[in-house]
């Protein structure tokens, strides 16, 4: 199966500068660019007549699970039930040009191995299992009133709780043992559980610093739930490698990032669409109320941390029937940011996030050919990405066109 796309505008998202050329792809990778390429028999080609060409987008924090906002009700669900919901989702997510997701707790290996042998269509998944959360904790999601756990391994919910530094070591060896892409941790309180209060600290600096060495042992890492400066900042001293929301971070946060290269995936959209249309989707008004808080903070950090280099990926954390925003994320992040350095957050520093350096988020040669065909410059309007129903021509995912506009 080979693809070849005529007279582009090629996007080196490093540089962020285009050049006009043809790009072919073959068993899935990005097989040669250039002037005037040939042909091989049986190649498909396409003549996108100058169109814009960007690498398929990588959203770094995605609950692709979360077929409510009511997260809780995962758990009651039939796990059957809940697949046939992520796979829409993924769909949908592929649909707007994500063609690699880092889901952060929900997905198992189950879900990847599907999309990896073509049973669903949707993003290249990269799961970390159960989140690992404490008693009362963001992922311990039993109302005051409810006192059994069900940890049965199947149910869909999307986090664990583990106590104390032995528990949370086998909580995580548990996730690696089924071949976690890095281990989620629950640093802080947040909006969508029932018993915590956003300004809480959670799990002790032992507890993440086990997660943290059992993840390393397995060369892997450990992505931390945190909102404020206490939370996040306990967590970076512990070794997380990214900082999930990160909204109410201070100047010592920002140090601890530059220092530790540790990365910020800031989930803006998330609370604009809570805010818009949460209790619509089943999030209980109690935390619906939590929203505020978080949400014109989010966008402050944001600021802060762009402007003194620390690593930024793109991440939406949408729940529920919210996730048709996902790209909406761009149009917020480029209030504060260049659209070139938002498109980097969804590519290039993503992938060095996870791990894909040179093999997503990229157009070069070898690299998995996961593509956009655009419809306009989104270095100059950041539209082109924000508005992907009107705007992506085409997405190419291993080097197969999956979707094109009509
Ligand atoms: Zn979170
Ligand atoms: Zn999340």
């Amino acid at each position: 199966m080979s693809l070849l796309l005529r007279n582009a505008l090629l996007l080196d998202v490093t540089t962020g500068e285009y050049t006009e050329g043809d790009l072919r792809c073959a068993e899935g990778r990005v097989a040669e660019t250039g002037r005037g390429l040939s042909a091989p028999d049986g190649t498909r080609v396409i003549d996108v007549a100058g169109a814009h060409v960007v690498p398929g987008l990588i959203d770094a924090h995605v609950h692709v699970t979360a077929s409510s906002a009511d997260l809780g009700s995962l758990r009651s669900m039939s796990p059957s039930y809940v697949t046939a919901h992520s796979a829409r989702i993924m769909g949908g997510m592929l649909d707007r040009g994500f063609t690699t997701v880092r889901d952060c707790s929900g997905a198992d290996f189950g879900l990847a191995d599907a999309q990896a042998e073509g049973l669903i269509r949707g993003p290249r998944l990269l799961f970390c299992g159960k989140g690992l959360s404490q008693t009362g904790g963001h992922s311990d999601f039993r109302g005051r009133g409810e006192q059994v756990h069900d940890e049965h391994p199947c149910c869909a919910g999307i986090g664990r709780v583990a106590d104390g530094v032995d528990a949370v070591r086998v909580a995580a060896r548990d996730e690696l043992r089924k071949g976690a892409h890095h281990i989620k941790v629950m640093a802080s309180g947040g909006v969508a559980s029932p018993t915590d209060r956003i300004d809480s600290t959670q799990f002790s600096t032992e507890e993440l610093r086990a997660a943290v060495e059992e993840a390393e042992a397995a060369n892997r890492y450990v992505a931390a739930h945190a909102y404020t400066a206490r939370a996040v900042n306990r967590a970076l001293e512990a070794g997380v490698r990214s900082v999930e929301h990160g909204n109410l971070i201070d100047d010592t946060s920002v140090e601890l990032f530059l220092r530790n290269d540790a990365y910020l995936v800031p989930t803006l959209v998330t609370y604009w669409a809570l805010k818009e249309e949460g209790r619509e989707f089943g999030l209980p008004e109690r935390s619906w109320r939590k929203v505020d808080e978080v949400l014109e903070a989010g966008l402050v950090a944001l600021e802060r941390a762009a402007r003194a280099g620390v690593r930024l990926v793109y991440g939406t954390d949408l729940l529920g029937g919210m996730h048709r925003h996902q790209s909406h994320e761009f149009r917020l992040r480029a209030e504060v940011q260049r659209p070139i350095d938002v498109l980097r957050a969804a590519t290039t520093s993503a992938a060095e996030l996870t791990g894909l350096t040179g093999e997503a988020g990229t157009l070069a040669v070898g690299a998995h050919a996961d593509l956009l065909v655009l419809d306009g410059d989104p270095l100059e309007d950041i539209g082109v990405l924000a508005e992907p129903d009107k705007r992506v021509r085409h997405v190419v995912q291993a080097g197969v066109v999956v979707t094109s506009s009509p």
